[in-house]
């Protein structure tokens, strides 16, 4: 079950000109938040808060590992995330997204839930080829059994089918 408000930052709550909160994205976050970007993570965000006179300023550091899966030997391992994003939200008349970065939040609802900006700039901080890195001798940290077993099944793939193409074009010098 989703908890609501666990990232939900309130204005009317916002006492000082600048302030920091801390979340833990952890389990409960990433089994609310499931993606076919990742597994699993632990990340800490740092959300430091700055009032302004239209609003309010955020730099959101998002800092842990997420649990990705690797293209080329199809195991999981752990990506080192460590990402930076500036959010501005301005007080205005009806809630609406302005920009990539810039949200406005009407002042009835005057709240805003992180939640989704979280899952976004993960998504964002990940590459879009995940591979196991190298290691100090440049030598692939892959999981080399899942190669071997990846290999002989795309071996095994190739004998078993035909190219379609030729069954087409077989069919063609039939006729005639
Ligand atoms: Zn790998």
């Amino acid at each position: 079950m989703k908890k609501n408000g666990e990232y939900v930052i309130r204005f009317s709550e916002l006492k000082e000109d600048t302030e920091t909160f801390e979340f833990d994205l952890g389990k409960t976050f990433f089994q609310d938040n499931s993606s076919n970007n990742w597994e699993s993570g632990n990340v800490g965000a740092n959300v430091d808060i700055t009032k302004r006179p239209d609003g309010i300023s955020l730099d959101l550091q998002l800092s842990g590992e997420l649990t990705v899966i690797c293209d080329r030997c199809l195991d999981a391992f752990p990506y080192r995330i460590d990402t930076v994003q500036r959010l501005y939200v301005k007080h205005g008349h009806e809630t609406m997204e302005l920009d990539d970065d810039v949200v406005v939040v009407s002042r009835d609802e005057n709240q805003i839930d992180l939640e989704g900006y979280f899952y976004e700039y993960l998504v964002l901080a990940l590459p879009v080829k995940r591979t196991h890195p190298e290691d100090s001798n440049g030598e692939s940290t892959c999981n080399s059994q899942m190669l071997n077993k990846l290999e002989e099944h795309i071996i095994a793939e190739d004998t078993e089918k035909t190219d379609p193409r030729w069954d087409d074009l077989k069919k063609l010098m039939d006729k005639n």
